[in-house]
């Protein structure tokens, strides 16, 4: 009787460094490699618009990779458990490995589908491909969870020359003859109203395309991290963020890369790109340990936090679509929209105007980000809503609320990011790009921009907002009394 094996593949679309493949192909006679569309087992946070676009991408660049090796990937459609049990009962399948997942529905629907598959008389692993150390494995003196990051990663960095990962195989074993796949094209994943012509331009989903650009982006380009970063105009980043999301390639590889081309990866010039990575397990750290926070605030107090009550439809809906009227956050709402993917700095601003100037809750930006974003991820957005809002772990503090104008006088100095986002507003000169409305009626006339008629004028004022953001925190501060 040959030894048939299930790889249960979700969020580590990979050959590389694949530990549940590796598991898999031991005394393996046949492999199957199964995604099973169950996005319902997900809710509430089933996979947005932009998410689903990237995964269409992702599945077809692993089932080519795995033809090229002798196999392919089944695809299935339905509840993750009664796809998983057919499965087994039609290949005859004796194991199944997969690889773990933190955030809190998956890890309660996966726990639940190993008791069953185990008390069904299989043998079932799962294993880690997405983080650099398991979120247990890293604990203050007195055993409890991280809550700053800076004691966090400095505990992880101690350990980062344990991290190796492991080769993607060179062979593997054929899947049984008899499977049938879903065609990829049923799980209606891609747009039926072509809105994705931005991501298309920007994105190539997939493992090989991951590697590539972290070859590219570690071989040079992260000297310059630690001041580009910052520039919203530029290419500064690694922009790897949706292929690690979804597992193209691991955190692991990513680490022995910077050590083979630049030796110790807690020092210049690569530090600063590898302490962000570090965010990203930390990330994992929190909404394993502080499964709510993905609705709730870490700090209990914020709770109290009194959110606008008066129009707040109208300003969630401007903000939106980028047209708040003031340029630097519409530049990057409109950057979100169109690439599914919007810059670090832009980000936070946005989240700043979002829970401060606008006084809209967290929770509706997190969740349009998750529409919206082609990187949406339960930890790292958790994590981002929450610092911006000042409620989470190792949080900015509430009352820093960053200036939409100076924030983008000093990042995008020349507006370029503001021009490329913003066409309407790309004759204005340099010196009011980020607050036209400040501009002489005749130079606004001849930049052929009426305040109101071609770019909105702005939809709050960013000084009486911002103090009434910090009176509202007022009674924060009087609930932790
Ligand atoms: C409000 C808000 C929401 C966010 N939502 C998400 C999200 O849904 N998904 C997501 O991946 N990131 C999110 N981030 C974090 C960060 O903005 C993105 O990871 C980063 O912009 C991705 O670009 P990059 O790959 O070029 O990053 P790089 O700067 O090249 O960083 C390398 C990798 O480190 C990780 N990383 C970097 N910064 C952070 C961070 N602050 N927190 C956690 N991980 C980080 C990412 O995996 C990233 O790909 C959010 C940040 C904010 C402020």
């Amino acid at each position: 009787m040959p030894s048939t094996v299930i790889l249960w593949l979700r969020r580590d679309l990979r050959l590389d460094d694949n530990p549940a493949l590796q598991a898999a192909l031991v005394d393996c006679d046949r492999l199957v490699p199964v995604y099973v569309h169950d996005p319902d087992s997900e809710a509430p946070w089933t996979p947005g618009a932009a998410s689903q676009w990237w995964l269409h991408g992702s599945l077809a660049s692993l089932d080519g990779a795995l033809r090229i090796l002798g196999n392919r990937l089944l695809i299935a459609r339905g509840d993750s458990l009664a796809e998983l049990r057919r499965i087994v009962a039609t290949t005859g399948a004796t194991r199944i490995h997969w690889n773990r997942l933190y955030d809190p529905t998956t890890r309660e629907r996966d726990g639940r589908i190993k008791q069953a598959l185990r008390a069904d008389g299989l043998r079932v692993d799962s294993h880690n491909a997405s983080l650099l150390f398991e979120p247990w494995e890293i604990a203050t003196g007195n055993g409890e969870p991280y809550r700053v990051f800076t004691a966090f990663w400095r505990r992880c960095a101690a350990r980062l020359s344990d991290v190796t990962p492991l080769p993607a195989p060179a062979a593997l074993p054929p899947p049984p003859e008899s499977l049938v796949s879903l065609p990829l094209e049923r799980l209606g994943l891609q747009p039926s109203i072509p809105w994705d012509a931005g991501l298309r331009e920007t994105w190539t989903p997939g493992e090989t395309s991951a590697l590539e650009l972290a070859r590219t982006f570690l071989q040079d380009r992260v000297r310059g991290y630690a001041t580009e970063r910052d520039l919203p105009a530029q290419t500064g980043t690694s922009e790897l963020s949706p292929h690690l999301h979804f597992g193209e390639i691991g955190p692991r590889r990513i680490l022995t890369m910077v050590k083979e081309r630049w030796g110790d990866p807690t020092a210049d010039p690569v530090e600063p790109f590898v302490r962000e990575i570090g965010w990203r397990e930390f990330a994992h750290h929190l909404i394993y340990h502080y499964p709510h926070t993905t609705d709730e605030p870490l700090d209990p107090r914020f709770a109290a936090l009194p959110w606008r009550e008066e129009d707040a439809e109208r300003m969630l809906l401007a903000w939106q679509r980028g047209e708040t009227g003031i340029p630097l956050v519409d530049a990057g709402m409109r950057q979100l929209w169109h690439t599914g993917w919007m810059h670090n700095r832009v980000r936070m601003v946005v989240a700043s105007f979002l829970t401060k100037n606008l006084r809209l809750p967290w929770q509706a930006g997190a969740r349009w980000f998750w529409d919206t974003l082609v990187d949406a991820d339960l930890a790292a957005n958790s994590l981002g809503w929450q610092w911006s809002a000042g409620c989470g772990a190792d949080a900015a503090p509430y009352f820093r609320i960053f200036n939409p104008i100076l924030q983008g006088e000093r990042f995008d100095k020349s507006g370029a990011y503001v021009r490329r986002w913003c066409p309407e507003l790309a004759r204005l000169p340099d010196r009011y790009i980020h607050q036209p409305w400040t501009a002489p009626t005749a130079l606004l006339d001849h930049a052929g921009i009426r305040i109101g008629r071609d770019y909105p004028a702005p939809i709050v004022d960013l000084k009486a907002s911002r103090e009434a953001a910090l009176a509202a925190y007022e009674v924060v501060k009087s609930a932790g009394r």
